[in-house]
């Protein structure tokens, strides 16, 4: 399995009918601006209803909750990196970002997921380093998950469409 599972879209991730949706989620995981505002509308109260019984969650990590009024069955809540000039760590916890929410992906046996650009918008990671890490991140999972059949990488402006082009280059 290689480049083939993954597909860039122009989208809001809230409309994907996938099997999870990844929310760019805060350390309070109770919601917030960006994506992680859109998901909670779209998904109704039953989603921070769960989320409040989680107790946060550290930034690289990832916890999993059902998609409540959403057409994806899961949403796999990560906590990006603030980007402070990339010499806090900044990389090594957004690929574990990736990392973790691979494990969940292996352990629920989803099949097809959709990821926003974790990280690049008010916490202000680089799109072109945040996409690199993404793409490499997701072709190291899909040699290890045999039914992983679909990786969607939502562009949700033009510049994030640019740096997936670029790291996939
Ligand atoms: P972070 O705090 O991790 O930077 P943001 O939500 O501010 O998270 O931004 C992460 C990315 O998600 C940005 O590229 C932003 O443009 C994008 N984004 C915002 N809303 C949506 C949405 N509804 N669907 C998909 N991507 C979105």
């Amino acid at each position: 399995m290689g480049k083939e599972i993954i597909r860039l879209v122009e989208t809001d991730i809230t409309a994907l009918a996938v099997d999870a949706i990844v929310n760019a989620a805060n350390n309070s995981l109770l919601g917030g601006g960006g994506v992680d505002g859109a998901i909670h509308r779209a998904a109704g109260p039953g989603l921070l209803a769960e989320c409040r019984t989680l107790h946060g969650c550290p930034t690289g990590g990832a916890k999993i909750t059902k998609g409540y009024n959403l057409p994806a069955r899961f949403v796999i809540h990560t906590v990006g990196p603030i980007w402070q000039g990339g010499n806090h760590d900044e990389a090594q916890l957004l690929r574990s970002c990736y990392h973790n929410t691979f494990a969940l992906v292996e352990a629920q046996h989803i099949t097809t997921i959709a990821f926003p650009a974790i990280s690049t918008g008010a916490y202000g990671y680089p799109a072109m380093e945040a996409a690199c890490i993404a793409v490499r991140e997701t072709l190291a999972a899909a040699e290890r998950i045999t039914f992983l059949q679909q990786v969607i990488f939502v562009c949700f402006n033009i510049g994030t469409r640019r740096a997936y082009e670029e790291a996939l280059q």
